[in-house]
């Protein structure tokens, strides 16, 4: 399981899906995006 830390909050929110590109805190109610891994062609421009 991979586990992140909410932005607002600090508390730790687990993904259930490994292509999750956001989660959502209960306690702040909001989304938490998840940054992207780097995208090649953006490396390369
Ligand atoms: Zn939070």
């Amino acid at each position: 399981m991979i586990t992140i830390e909410c932005t607002w909050c600090d508390a730790e929110l687990a993904l259930n899906d490994l292509d999750a590109t956001s989660v959502d805190c209960p306690d702040c109610r909001i989304t938490v995006e998840i940054a992207p891994d780097p995208e090649p062609l953006a490396i390369a421009a």
